[in-house]
């Protein structure tokens, strides 16, 4: 076995680990639009799964990911994601993912998982107080990384930009046009 697949299978198995880690619940501090948690956690489908390693692949060759735990409940009305002293957790709700994928398709989802794993790097490396549309900005300018990283062409963030879009504006939130532009800017920032 090469050194490459060395690493790579180490990588693969760390984040098998960190997306396989056991559930705890606590307050939210990410909820695209309304909705809560506090729901049973319900193991996430392998595509699920699949779009959320591959999201870590990207993004966590540039940044270091925090570990974390990742399932679906129906008590979160779309996407979440939080962090507190008992670990770091991404929650989806399966008919909210689903409708987007068939709606929106592949990348949106892909996306949104990406802003769910920004805000975890967001948290672990900005601990400071910061209101949630800075938050929001910046776990948008990470999805837009992801994308770049994991050597997507542009025109693959149009699904996560009609995602957005589609889920309007909420109070505390950056407008989606706002949204849109931020997760360009992280593109951008993230190519080459
Ligand atoms: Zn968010």
């Amino acid at each position: 076995m090469s050194v490459l697949h060395k690493i790579l299978n180490s990588i693969l198995f760390s984040i098998s680990v960190l997306v396989f880690s056991s559930p705890a619940l606590a307050g939210p501090l990410c909820a695209l639009g309304q909705g809560g948690h506090g729901g049973a956690d319900i193991p996430a489908t392998p595509l699920a799964h699949q779009q959320m390693r591959s999201v870590a692949q990207a993004l966590c060759q540039k940044f270091k990911c925090p570990y974390f735990d990742f399932a679906q409940t129906q008590t979160t009305k779309n996407a979440m994601a939080w962090s507190d002293a008992s670990g770091n957790y991404i929650r989806y709700n399966s008919s909210f993912m689903n409708g987007e994928l068939q709606n929106r398709g592949f990348y949106a989802t892909t996306g949104i998982l990406a802003h769910e794993l920004g805000h975890l790097i967001d948290f672990s490396v900005n601990t400071a107080n910061q209101n949630q549309a800075t938050r929001e900005a910046t776990a948008d300018r990470y999805a837009g990384c992801a994308f770049a990283l994991a050597g997507e062409p542009r025109e693959n963030l149009l699904a996560l930009a009609q995602s957005l879009q589609a889920m309007g504006s909420s109070p505390g939130y950056p407008t989606a046009q706002e949204r849109v532009a931020l997760v360009l800017i992280g593109y951008n920032q993230c190519s080459n």
